[in-house]
C-alpha cells in the first residue's frame, strides 16, 4: 500500500493543489492521497494565517467529488505540528504502508529548515516534488545537508501551475480576478465570508 501525505496551509486552497496531487496520483499511483491541513505551520509564522475553521470548510470544498481524501491528523494533536511527526503517525496508523510525501520544489528546496528532515525523510518511501516556476531544485546541493534524499526523489511529470495561495489573496485584496485560481465552491467562500480583505474594510 502506497499511501500519498500532502501537507499544506491551504490558505486558500488552489488549482495549484489540485493539479499537484491529479498528476501525483496518476505519475506515481499511490492507493489513497490523504491532504494534511496544518494548523499552525512551523514554517509560516509572523505571518497572518486565516483561522482553522474557514481553511478546514475551504479545503472540504475544495475536495468535494475529488479522489482524495482529507485527514485530521494534525488537527486532532496540539502544535507544532512538524512533518516528521505527522509522517511517523500517519506510519503508526497505517502499518505496512509505505509513504509518498508529496510537495512543490519551493518546499523541497525549504526542506533543510524544516524540523528533523532526515528523520522525516527515513520514515518516507518517496519524496514526489512538482515543479514550481521560479523555483529549481538543487539536487546536489540537497544532497550534501540530507544524504538519501536524491534516491527517494520522484519527479511528478506535469506541466508547471503558476498559482499560489499567496497570490491568490492578494488579487482578493486588490479586488481583482481570481476565480480561476480556485475552485468555484472556494471562490463563493471567500466572496461570502470577506476573506482576504484589507484590514479597515
Ligand atoms: P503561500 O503562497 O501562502 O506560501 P502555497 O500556494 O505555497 O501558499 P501551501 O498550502 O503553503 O500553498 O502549499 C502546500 C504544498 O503545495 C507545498 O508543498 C507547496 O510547495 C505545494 N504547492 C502549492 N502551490 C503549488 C503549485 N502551483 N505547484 C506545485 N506545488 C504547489
Amino acid at each position: 500500500m502506497l499511501l500519498a501525505i500532502f501537507g499544506g496551509t491551504f490558505d486558500p486552497p488552489h488549482l495549484g493543489h489540485l493539479a499537484l496531487c491529479r498528476a501525483a496520483l496518476a505519475g506515481l499511483g499511490p492507493d489513497r492521497l490523504l491532504w494534511v491541513l496544518t494548523p499552525n505551520p512551523p514554517h509560516k509564522r509572523g505571518r497572518r494565517i486565516t483561522p482553522l475553521p474557514h481553511r478546514l470548510a475551504m479545503v472540504e470544498l475544495a475536495l468535494q467529488g475529488q479522489p482524495f481524501e482529507l485527514s485530521h491528523v494534525d488537527i486532532e494533536r496540539p502544535a507544532p505540528h512538524y512533518a516528521f511527526e505527522t509522517a511517523r503517525l500517519l506510519a503508526a496508523q497505517n502499518p505496512g504502508a509505505d509513504l509518498l510525501y508529496l510537495m512543490g520544489s519551493d518546499s523541497l528546496n525549504d526542506l533543510p529548515t524544516w524540523r528533523r528532515p532526515a528523520d522525516l525523510l527515513s520514515a518516507l518511501r518517496y519524496l514526489g516534488v512538482m515543479r514550481r516556476p521560479g523555483e529549481t531544485p538543487d539536487l546536489p546541493a540537497l544532497e550534501q545537508i540530507l544524504p538519501g534524499l536524491t534516491a527517494k526523489v520522484r519527479f511528478v511529470d506535469a506541466p508547471p501551475v503558476d498559482i499560489s495561495a499567496s497570490e491568490v489573496r492578494a488579487r482578493v485584496r486588490r479586488g481583482e480576478p481570481f476565480e480561476r485560481l480556485v475552485p468555484p465552491g472556494v471562490a463563493a467562500y471567500i466572496r461570502e465570508h470577506h476573506l482576504y480583505q484589507p484590514p479597515n474594510r
